[in-house]
Parts: structure tokens; C-alpha cells; sequence
């Protein structure tokens, strides 16, 4: 007797590369049988015409703000991952946390969470926490502190590692980061990074975080790979990584399926050169957020919402 059984389910058989329909039976928790046909089960569940797969792990998200979200949009994010069958999240990259890390498991342990959460201890969130200026090096005595800071959350509060957003940041320096690394090697953690440019820059971007992984000895996980070189650079960006993982660092990148991204439009990103870094112009970029929503720029409207709005989501396509 099965504590459940799933009938009828498309699972892919990765082996064999194709799909099968097959019955699951569950046990305790666990998968104590796939077959062609289970019946002995507390609960059936009919899942004809449907895939069963096990939960995806989606290892770039950026967490909700939940600490005043209001009632109905807590956990807005993660309920929608949910719907597309994420059950794993990984929060907090690209440099950046919603909140401290320190909120935000206390709110799921007092709460629960819809999806299980991993959190990146985001190193653009201590900058701005120490007040450090986007385009400015941070100080000998500001490192220290962010080492205080990361430490105590990698160490005591939960987070799986630390992530950068160089791009959003461009006063970091390479012995920034090297620094702040290598003073949290000793705890077993994952480093991930958004980039320090894309497109015509994206390969040295590519080299840069390859080279801090080969140095500090911390695996690296290159953050959204396409959004980097995905125009133009992408063949020569996967040797690269390619090449560097045969000589034995541990190096992996991730990509989104879509061919867009999205960012504050008041963001560094969209500094000055940045249609030409792209070959694209102001009408690529799609603002999402009233009285612009879904307005394509013009030069005009592009440096107006930059300064007055530079919280705004916008999509560059
Ligand atoms: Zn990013």
C-alpha cells in the first residue's frame, strides 16, 4: 500500500532520452516505485497528459520584500515560482537583498514559506548599507566592515554564500572583492556574480570571474550568462568557461530563457555608452511602471525617467 500513488504521469526518462507514461507510487515521502501500473494507494492522484517532474531548483531569483509586504502579497514571488513548479529558491543575487538576512528567515520561521528558500548574502546590500557611494572604492576600513557584516551572516544567519552585482557598482575593485573573499573561505559557501559588463565587455567580465574563482579557491557561479554575452560573445564565452572547469576550476553559469532583462532603469547599468556597448538605441528600452508603463523611450523620456523615477523597472529588449 502506497501512501500515494500518481498514475498515469509523463515523466522524462533522461537515459533513454524520451518520454514515458508511468504510475509513481509514494512511500513515506519517497519515491518507492515507478511502473506501468500501481493501484494500491490512500490517495490517487491522475495526472494524464501531465509531465511529473521533481521540483526545479531556479538558483537566481531576487527574493520578495516581506517584511512589509501587506497581507495577499507576501510571498507574491514565491507562489508564482511555485505555479511554474519551482520548489527551490535561491534569493539574493546579483549583490542584492530585499531585506537583511537575518529578517527574512526569522519571517519564515514564524511563517513558513511557500517554497523552500537559500539565500545569497548580497555584497551591493553592505555597500549601500555603509553608505558607500556606487561609483567610489571602498575604503580599508569599509572592507572591514562588510567582512564583519558577511561574516555574521554567512556564519550565523544562514546565507549559502555571497553574491556580486559588479555592474551595479562599478567603484568595486577586483581587491575588493578578492579581499572579502578571501576571508570567508574557510566556510563552505557558493560565490555567484553579476558581471562587471556585458556585450562587447562581456568577455573580460567572463575571464574576471573565472580568475576570482581560480584565486580565492570558492566556486563561482556566473549569474545569468546570456543577459552578458548573449550578443554576439555567447560561443566564446561558453569555451571559455568550458576550458577553465577541464583545468579543474570550479566554475558553472546560468541563463534565463528569454532573450530580455530587466533592471532600475536609474541603475549604472544604463550609464552613458551603454547603446553603444549594446548597438541598440533608447526605443530598446521598455519602461514598465506608470505614467510610463509600456512606453518604449525616446532620449528624452529615457533621461527624464532616469532622474525622476530611478526606481523603475525597465525591460531592455
Ligand atoms: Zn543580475
Amino acid at each position: 500500500m502506497y501512501d500515494i500513488i500518481i498514475k498515469n504521469g509523463t515523466l522524462v526518462d533522461f537515459d533513454k532520452n524520451k518520454l514515458t507514461v508511468k504510475d509513481i507510487g509514494i512511500k513515506d515521502n519517497k519515491i518507492a516505485s515507478i511502473d506501468s501500473s500501481l493501484n494500491s494507494g490512500r490517495k490517487i492522484i491522475d495526472a494524464k497528459d501531465k509531465i511529473v517532474s521533481p521540483g526545479f531548483i531556479d538558483i537566481h531569483m531576487h527574493e520578495e520584500k516581506i517584511i512589509d509586504g501587506e497581507d495577499g502579497e507576501i510571498y507574491d514571488i514565491a507562489y508564482k515560482m511555485l505555479k511554474m513548479g519551482v520548489t527551490t529558491c535561491v534569493g539574493g543575487n546579483c549583490g542584492n537583498n530585499r531585506q537583511s538576512i537575518d529578517e527574512f528567515f526569522n519571517f519564515i520561521d514564524s511563517n513558513g514559506a511557500p517554497v523552500n528558500y537559500m539565500i545569497f548574502a548580497g555584497h551591493n546590500y553592505y555597500r549601500n548599507k555603509l553608505g558607500i557611494d556606487r561609483y567610489k572604492e571602498a575604503t580599508r576600513e569599509q572592507i572591514e566592515k562588510m567582512i564583519d557584516l558577511i561574516r555574521e551572516d554567512i556564519g550565523k544567519n544562514g546565507a549559502v554564500g555571497l553574491s556580486f552585482g559588479i555592474e551595479y557598482s562599478p567603484g568595486i575593485f577586483l581587491e575588493e572583492i578578492l579581499e572579502i573573499c578571501n576571508s570567508i573561505k574557510e566556510y563552505d559557501i557558493l560565490i555567484s556574480a553579476h558581471y562587471r559588463a556585458d556585450a562587447k565587455k562581456g568577455i573580460d567580465s567572463i575571464k574576471e570571474l573565472i580568475m576570482i574563482s581560480q584565486v580565492t579557491g570558492l566556486p563561482m557561479q556566473i549569474s545569468h550568462l546570456g543577459s552578458c554575452t548573449a550578443m554576439g560573445q555567447m560561443r566564446e564565452s561558453l569555451d571559455i568557461i568550458k576550458e577553465a572547469v577541464d583545468r579543474g576550476i570550479d566554475v558553472r553559469a546560468d541563463c534565463y530563457p528569454y532573450d530580455a532583462f530587466s533592471t532600475f532603469i536609474g541603475s549604472s547599468v544604463f550609464d552613458d555608452g551603454c547603446f553603444d556597448n549594446w548597438n541598440k538605441s533608447y526605443d530598446s528600452i521598455l519602461l514598465t511602471e506608470e505614467p510610463y508603463k509600456n512606453i518604449r523611450c525616446t532620449e528624452e523620456i529615457f533621461h527624464k525617467v532616469r532622474k525622476e523615477y530611478p526606481n523603475m523597472l525597465a525591460v531592455a529588449l
